[in-house]
Order: C-alpha cells, then structure tokens, then sequence
C-alpha cells in the first residue's frame, strides 16, 4: 500500500501518542508500554490498521503493536484511533521496515506475528523481500516465543504458494493449518477479523487464503 505522500505525516506520527517513537529502547520490555504483562502479538504490514484495531477490541487480555513502513499509511490507523471514543490502550502503532525486526523484538519476545496480504514482489530477484521469504522467517524466528505462531491471509494465489514452499522448505517451520477459500471455512473462519484488503478483494469474489505456521520443534 502506497499512499501519496501526505504533507505533515511525519510530523503527525512523530508527536502521536499512539506511536512508538524510540523502537529500539523498547527491546526487551515492551510490555512496559502497556497497562499489563501479556502475551505480545505484532501486525507486520498493517496499512491502515482496521485488522488490529478489530484485533485489539476483541482481546483485551493480549498487548498488540501494528508495524507499517510508511508514515502516509500509518497516519490512517493514528486518525482511526483518534477517532474511537476510549482510545485502546492494549494497542500501540510502530513505524518501520521490518527488515530490521530482530533489532527491535529480544529472543522470544513476541507470541504471534500476523501477516495480512503482504505486497507479492512478483519479480523473482525481489523474493528476499516478500514477508514470508525464507530470510524473514529467519528473524522470525529469533523474535517469537517458544509455541508462537504466525499467521497469513491473502488473496495473491502466486505469494500463498511461494509462502508455503518456503516453509515446506524450512528446517524450522511447519504447517499447522491451511485453507484456499477462508469465508467457507467454518473452522479457520471462526472469529477472523477482516483486514481492509480482505474486504476489497473477497468483495471482487476472490477468495482468501489462509495459513498458520509454527515451529516444527516447539
Ligand atoms: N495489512 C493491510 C495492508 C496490506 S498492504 C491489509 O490487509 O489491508 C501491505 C502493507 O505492508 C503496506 O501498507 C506496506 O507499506 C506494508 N509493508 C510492506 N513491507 C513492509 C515492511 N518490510 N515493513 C513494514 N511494513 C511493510
């Protein structure tokens, strides 16, 4: 997602109280920005936040940060919190490029990493930089916990199958569940919030696709 360049965006999500501004102060102690000690769940690519914001209203009991690169995009989720009536305070946004991830995250400090239709760099010279390439599930890896998971939804059959390779391929990394149609699905189904991409395409009759992984030796 690439908004244009909104003039002030910068600005705006440097003063926000709802951002993060010193990530790397943070390693280790997260929770410390939180009322309370709970599990750790992080939102990878979030765009405009309506996922984790749906995410964070439904479970009160887990602490959730939204990690978005650009600052044109974040500044939509920073005006939706603005706009809610109680501000969530188990909900906090990050911008960064989560190339750097295992900078910010110490070993095991996150329990679930959520991935929601991430961009497909279709090139195949771009492939180190989809978010479930072998190189990310690499610092994935050192940044979840022991019985953490992760999981994926998109639309773009190419980067689902590619997803699946890469972990099929992995020494460290299972499938734990799957599905090619998510809305038809009961099981996996159960409780899914629906991303703002997820309603745009499955509205276009796509179906969405779904996994989740874990750790072959958790
Ligand atoms: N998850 C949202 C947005 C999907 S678009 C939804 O489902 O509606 C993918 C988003 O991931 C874009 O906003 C893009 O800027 C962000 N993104 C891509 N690579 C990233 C990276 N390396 N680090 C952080 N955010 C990234």
């Amino acid at each position: 997602m690439r908004l244009r360049n909104i003039p002030g965006a910068d600005e705006a999500i440097a003063q926000s109280p709802y951002c993060i501004q010193d990530a790397a102060a943070y390693t280790g102690k997260w929770h410390t920005l939180f009322p309370q000690r709970a599990p750790l769940h992080i939102e990878i690519g979030m765009g405009k936040g309506q996922f984790i914001m749906g995410m964070a209203k439904a479970h009160t009991d887990i602490n959730y940060i939204g990690i978005e690169k650009y600052t044109s995009v974040l500044l939509r989720a920073v005006q939706k919190m603005e706009a809610e009536e109680t501000p969530l305070d188990t909900l906090r946004f990050l911008c960064f490029n989560a190339e750097d991830i295992t900078e910010i995250f110490a070993p095991g400090e996150v329990d679930r990493i959520y991935l929601n239709f991430s961009d497909p760099w279709p090139k195949d010279r771009h492939a180190k930089r989809r978010l479930t390439s072998s190189a990310f599930l690499d610092r994935y890896d050192q940044i979840l916990a022991k019985g953490g998971h992760i999981e994926f939804k998109t639309d773009n059959r190419g980067l689902f199958d590619f997803s699946v390779e890469e972990i099929n391929a992995s020494s460290t990394w299972q499938i734990e569940a799957l599905t090619y149609d998510l809305h038809n699905d009961a099981s996996m189904n159960a409780g899914n919030i629906m991303t703002e991409y997820e309603e745009k395409f499955s509205s276009k009759g796509n179906p969405i696709c779904k996994l989740i992984c874990n750790r072959i030796s958790d």
